[in-house]
């Protein structure tokens, strides 16, 4: 996925627009390590799992409901924004999301980052959160404690970066702010790894794979 383009805000509930470009169906697009990249932190098993039926699922399912629609016409993004809060267009909403989501979560980690964030990106924690260790203490938090199934995110929201978490499917794109990086915590995620231990998980994952690089790439030049 192209995180630099963004592509024109529909608002939240604009009706579907025909394009003389249809978009769907919608590809799965392939990941950028192998299966056992992520381990010890994430198994191949897992990988194969997540990716290869919960996101495919996603991405299948959505491309089924929206076949011979209005919505084959929008991108990804205006699928999220015109269909989010819509009861009647629910099960398009939580395919939608859940494909862009994956594909973002995909981005956001990768084997062994052991880096640090590009200056860029470190000035901007620094003064939102005080520190790269203020920063993941908070995202560990915010992904440990979110209830049920969801998501954390961090995000840029005009000069500020915060740090979101969302039930479900939902993410921030809904709420006008600018994705960063996530963490997927549901626990397909992990279950088959740590089982219950989401927070072994959450923390192999802010000690090892967040990749700095796509975060700070994802700023909004200002
Ligand atoms: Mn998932």
């Amino acid at each position: 996925m192209n995180t630099q383009s963004q592509p024109a805000i529909v608002p939240a509930r604009a009706k579907p627009i025909p394009s003389a470009t249809p978009r769907a169906p919608f590809l799965l697009a392939p990941l950028s390590y192998p299966e056992d990249a992520l381990e010890p932190v994430i198994s191949a098993k897992t990988l194969q799992l997540h990716y290869g039926k919960h996101h495919k699922g996603y991405v299948d399912t959505l491309n089924r409901l929206v076949a011979r629609t209005p919505f084959a016409a929008m991108s990804l993004k205006e699928l999220i924004l015109a269909t989010a809060e819509q009861p009647e267009h629910a099960d398009i909403f939580h395919n939608a999301a859940q494909a862009w989501n994956h594909s973002f979560y995909w981005l956001s980690i990768r084997p062994k980052s052991g880096d640090v964030p590009p200056e860029k990106l470190k000035s901007r924690i620094i003064a939102s959160f005080g520190s790269i260790e203020a920063l993941k203490e908070e995202l560990a938090t915010a992904a440990t404690e979110l209830f049920g199934a969801g998501w954390a995110w961090l995000v840029q929201d005009g000069d500020r970066l915060r740090v979101l978490k969302t039930n479900n499917a939902d993410n921030p794109l809904m709420m006008k702010l600018r994705p960063l990086l996530t963490i997927d915590v549901w626990e397909h995620a992990y279950y088959l790894d740590v089982q219950n231990r989401r927070a072994d998980y959450v923390n192999g994952i802010l000690a090892n794979l967040l990749d700095w690089k796509f975060a700070s790439d994802n700023l909004r030049r200002s």
